[in-house]
């Protein structure tokens, strides 16, 4: 949807395959309404498209490969397949000399307590595939904590990955174009809850962890040869950057670029799908972003503040679900901080988050 919506003002139009009739997309172009993988739906999107991407990393490698016998989609297959499988993602991280955390692969309770020896506590038991939004993950601090985690996800290929004691996190969003000329965004810090995105911050790192993460990045998008945007999530332990995962696609926390950015992520996805020049990265302002999980809070007069932006994606309220975000810039963030306390009587919890990480 959002991509659609930066498009459309460069004049072009889309076409979505979604298997949910409700998805919001709809709103910004023709929706097919069929399983991503389906034959017959991926052929009659493949013949009303001259272009095609997705932004979701779970589609299968066998659709987005018949698509490509029709028409060129961005990101390449390689990308895909590598970032579905968190064994290959850190394979990958570790050949291209990014810093990541200690990890094993995990088959059996016999590779889970090789793992465990080789990594010690605490860890993280992850689920290879699947996995996002801290789903398919199980923390271990104690021994105790193994036969839990083992009945949990012990039917599925997993990976230990040890605990990294980090000072914040963060990611840094970067767009490569089809004639390899590379922009990156600002690094933005970014607070999860319960293992989900609530708030980022942007730009919030010092011009030498910029510097680092993009150097990181770099070296990704040229292994790929990559076209769209890619994200790289970074844990930041005391200025030297580790890499967590790779989302070969917009990001949540690069939502705040629709307003705080010249050029947002979603605009430069498509600029460079469709092999036009990158804009730019500049931030315009500082910015937070507010992700609304389960329920949006009642805006009222809050909207009536400059530099506040609702984004309410129409979805069905779930608990938990992502149903929208806010964005606010400043001028500073001794004015962010004065335009974040007039949410404080707002009961939420990125709303307290980000009142709390200013304060
Ligand atoms: P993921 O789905 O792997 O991005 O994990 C979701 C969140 O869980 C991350 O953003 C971190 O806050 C936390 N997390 C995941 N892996 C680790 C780790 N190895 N060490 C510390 N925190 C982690």
């Amino acid at each position: 949807m959002m991509m659609a919506d930066a498009g459309q003002s460069l004049g072009d139009s889309f076409s979505f395959l979604d298997p949910n009739a409700d998805s919001c997309a709809g709103k910004s172009g023709d929706l097919l309404v069929a399983d991503y993988s389906d034959p017959a739906a991926l052929s009659q999107l493949a013949a009303t498209a001259d272009i095609a991407s997705y932004e979701f990393e779970n589609v299968a490698v066998e659709a987005v490969l018949q698509l490509q016998e029709k028409l060129p989609v961005y990101p390449g297959v390689d990308a895909l397949k590598a970032c579905q499988d968190r064994l290959a993602e850190k394979q990958l991280l570790q050949q291209l000399d990014i810093p990541l955390a200690d990890f094993a692969e995990v088959n059996s309770r016999i590779d889970l307590l090789a793992a465990i020896g080789k990594i010690g506590y605490p860890a993280v038991l992850k689920t290879r595939r699947m996995g996002y939004d801290g789903k398919g993950q199980v923390l271990l601090k104690v021994p105790e904590d193994m036969e839990r985690a083992w009945h949990k996800l012990g039917d599925y290929p997993l990976i230990l990955e040890a605990f990294v004691d980090f000072n914040n996190e963060g990611s840094m969003i970067a767009a490569r174009a089809q004639n390899g000329d590379i922009v990156y965004y600002p690094m933005s810090w970014n607070i999860h809850l319960q293992g989900v995105l609530a708030v980022s911050f942007s730009p919030w790192y010092a011009t030498e962890l910029q510097q680092q993460a993009e150097d990181l990045v770099r070296r990704i998008l040229e292994h790929f040869n990559y076209v769209g945007v890619l994200t790289l999530e970074l844990f930041n332990c005391d200025g030297h950057l580790v890499a967590n995962e790779i989302a070969p696609r917009v990001h949540n926390s690069g939502h705040l670029t629709i307003e705080g950015s010249a050029c947002s992520q979603f605009e430069n996805h498509i600029r460079a799908i469709s092999g036009r020049a990158l804009g730019s990265t500049q931030s315009k302002q500082v910015s937070v972003m507010l992700n609304w999980l389960g329920e949006i809070p009642d805006h009222g007069q809050l909207l009536e503040l400059p530099g506040i932006y609702l984004h309410d994606y129409g979805k069905q309220a779930r608990p938990g679900r992502k149903l929208g975000h806010t964005t606010i810039c400043a001028e500073n963030w001794d004015d962010m901080r004065r335009k974040l306390n007039v949410f404080s009587k707002v009961k939420n919890p990125a709303v307290q988050a980000a009142i709390a990480a200013l304060a």
